[in-house]
């Protein structure tokens, strides 16, 4: 039996979006594949909401993405402001560190979200260059404010970059409303696409820092030299060339952005809020406890949940596999085998949610976990069928 995939990323993916890989690879100079590239830049502003920012589409994981934004902003003893809420805020660290940027990094406790007053207090200390941030942290579960955030950077005159791999098209971001420099994503999450695809858009004001550099970026590969030429072609729907674009992929990001444009990013984000709401109540049923330390800082893209007392989670998601449904274990270094995560982005439904929980019931259960069995779908049924 085909087995349901609810880790956060990859994810289940729409029909039409796989039906789009599977179609004969094009040229990627073919006038119907330039058509799509474009169409893909301008569906991507719509997504981000930045109608005037700058749209890339590379080949590559979400990580490319990030190590772009550095590669291209950075320049050697730049100053660097990172606030951490987990495993990936700490790696982009390491990738701006790689460009020569003296990072001052402010982590937050696990589960919690760094204070507004600590980010403020720290950029009064010296001219960052970039303030790097996390959306949603998928290593923790944890939400943050981004827009907060960014008009700090910008008062403090720095550049913000927000990490949206597990955010972007299931979280609002209103890029140019709230001023954020470089919003990015990968494929493989709320987007919709298999994984492969590194997409970022940059604010003029990024561009403009770009275009200011002193010293050549120090990666070939990310190079906007090399990549805004490309953009800008496939946006005039001309051909060009620099590095052989994912043809099959970027035919599925135009699927998957239009059934996301066409349902409309408000009532899609709202539709991953309800979910959230409706499996954290389930959550919250079974007695277990989340990563994070309060709704209000929950994630809408997916839940992070420590197995309870006395149970194996390898054996726990173990069970759940027998009963075909995947889930992920733990990423976060300091806790990784006390706790697991559920990805309910992109086109999840409830069924797939109470299929989870039934799955998860079933192997506590089987482990000997004293509960009342078909208490957190019942808490998820009530929740969800709550009116809006
Ligand atoms: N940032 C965040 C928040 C992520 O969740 C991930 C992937 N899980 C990444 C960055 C890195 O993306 P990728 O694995 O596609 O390189």
């Amino acid at each position: 039996r085909r087995k349901l995939l609810m880790i956060p990323g990859p994810i289940e993916f729409e029909p039409d979006v796989l039906q789009a890989m599977a179609t004969p690879t094009p040229s990627h100079v073919a006038p119907n594949f330039i058509e799509v590239f474009g169409n893909s830049l301008e569906l991507m502003k719509k997504v981000w909401m930045a109608p005037t920012g700058q749209p890339f589409i590379v080949a590559g994981s979400g990580t490319l993405a990030m190590d772009m934004a550095a590669a291209n902003l950075i320049e050697k003893g730049d100053d660097a402001l990172v606030i951490s809420t987990g495993y990936f805020g700490d790696r982009f660290k390491d990738i701006l560190e790689r460009y020569g940027a003296n990072t001052t990094l402010l982590k937050a406790t696990i589960g919690d979200v760094v204070s507004l007053e600590t980010i403020e207090q720290e950029l009064q200390k010296k001219q960052y260059k970039v303030v790097a941030f996390t959306h949603v942290d998928t290593s923790t579960g944890v939400l943050v404010a981004p827009e907060p955030i960014s008009k700090l950077a910008k008062k403090y005159n720095a550049l913000s970059i927000l990490d949206g791999v597990c955010s972007v098209a299931g979280e609002i971001i209103k890029q140019e409303d709230w001023g954020v420099d470089v919003v990015l994503t990968g494929s493989q999450k709320a987007i919709g696409v298999p994984p492969g695809l590194a997409l970022l858009v940059a604010s003029q004001k990024a561009m403009n820092a770009w275009k200011d550099r002193k010293s050549p970026v120090g990666n070939y590969y990310a190079d906007w030299n090399n990549w805004l030429p490309i953009m800008t072609a496939y946006k005039k729907r001309q051909p060009s060339y620099f590095g052989t674009p994912p043809v099959n992929l970027i035919v599925a990001l135009e699927a998957s952005l239009k059934i996301i444009c066409t349902e409309g990013i408000t009532i899609r984000v709202k539709k991953h809020k309800k979910l959230a709401k409706a499996f954290q109540a389930a959550i919250n049923a079974l007695n277990l406890k989340k990563i994070p330390k309060t709704d209000a800082i929950a994630a809408h893209t997916l839940s992070a949940v420590y197995f309870p007392e006395g149970i194996d989670g390898a054996a726990m998601r173990a069970k759940m596999i027998e009963s075909d449904v995947i889930i992920a274990g733990g990423l976060l270094p300091e806790i990784k085998s006390t706790y697991f995560r559920v990805g309910h982005m992109g086109s999840v439904s409830a069924n797939d949610l109470l299929a989870v929980l039934g799955a998860l019931e079933r192997a506590l259960v089987e482990l000997g976990h004293s509960f009342e069995p078909g208490k957190s779908l019942q808490a998820f049924q009530s929740t969800y069928l709550q009116p809006n």
